[in-house]
């Protein structure tokens, strides 16, 4: 009996452990800039739109935005993806290679005179939530550096280019609309730090269901996936809690959801239902960083492990 009990545990163990590369593998790759080609292939979809002009239409929206509405105001851009748009002067063969990290995790930061001093705190708590979580560090620009951020208050909207572009680059959060909520000025500094949207992860269907019907006309293409080859999540898996996830809500023609967690199924969410009841993933919290966040931005810009402190 104990031989056989033995034996069938080698079998368990083996089934196990050769499932275990291809379980890794699945979850690898997602939505943050790292091949050599960063997100680039998956963006040039956009091409029309990632070198459009900041726009009034947009910021006339999101001055109508206020929270108890059911989608956050960066889905309510023309930009691609609702809030990505990269700078004017950046070539269209340049968005290929020139895209990346930013060395070290320095981002040089300028930030526009015309923020009320409630919202300049709130994007410096917001840098602080980067500083106190990872080695991404913004720095005052110092006049010399050549590629930094500009943080302005256009009445454009909320939007910024994915990744270090080269040069100057603008990180737009019209007052008050994008600085109501620091989960905002967070998921823009995300773009400019190299993540592009959670629901991007080339294997999101496993994960959410994407209601074509509900989507608004000329905005599906919002809604695409990246490639595998693309993006890289850096082990990290689909996360709904994501601050760079979309709203139910995002580009909805009416009113009803665009995008739905998909039921987990299986026994283990069964018991799980038993014991805790039903209840479904929120998507697009805006309050701050997830854990998994943190974690992608971590393994991306390779900070070392964090050191415990003792005061
Ligand atoms: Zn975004």
């Amino acid at each position: 009996m104990a031989i056989e009990r033995s034996a069938l545990l080698l079998t368990i163990l083996l089934a196990t452990s050769s499932a275990w590369p291809y379980f890794r593998r699945r979850d690898i790759f997602d939505n943050a800039v790292d091949s050599p080609n960063g997100p680039m292939g998956y963006m040039r979809n956009f091409e029309e739109v990632l070198h459009a002009l900041p726009n009034n239409d947009t910021g006339r929206k999101v001055a109508e935005w206020h929270e108890q509405m059911e989608i956050n105001p960066e889905e309510l851009g023309e930009y691609a993806e609702g809030d990505i748009l990269f700078p004017e002067g950046m070539g269209r063969n340049g968005l290929k290679s020139e895209t990346m990290r930013w060395p070290g995790g320095v981002v040089p930061y300028m930030i526009s005179p015309y923020f009320t001093g409630v919202a300049l705190n709130l994007i410096h708590e917001a840098m602080d939530d980067f500083h106190k979580n990872t080695c991404i560090k913004f720095k005052p620009y110092a006049g010399e550096e050549t590629d930094y951020i500009r943080i302005a208050a256009g009445n454009t909207g909320c939007w910024s280019s994915v990744g270090r572009t080269g040069g100057r680059q603008d990180v737009n959060l019209q007052v008050p609309g994008c600085v109501t909520k620091k989960g905002t000025i967070i998921h823009e500094l995300m773009h400019a730090v190299g993540f592009l949207h959670e629901q991007n992860r080339w294997e999101r269907d496993d994960h959410v269901l994407i209601n074509w019907g509900n989507i608004q006309s000329g905005r599906r293409n919002n809604f695409e996936r990246a490639t595998k080859e693309t993006t890289d999540a850096f082990g990290v898996g689909y996360d709904y809690g994501s601050v760079m996830h979309y709203s139910s809500n995002a580009f909805s023609t009416n009113g009803k959801p665009t995008i739905e967690p998909k039921e987990p199924g299986g026994l283990l969410s069964m018991v799980g239902e038993y014991f805790f009841g039903k209840t479904k993933a929120v998507l697009g919290q805006r309050e701050g960083f997830s854990t998994k966040d943190i974690q992608k931005i971590r393994r991306m810009y390779k900070c070392a492990k964090r050191r415990r402190s003792y005061n």
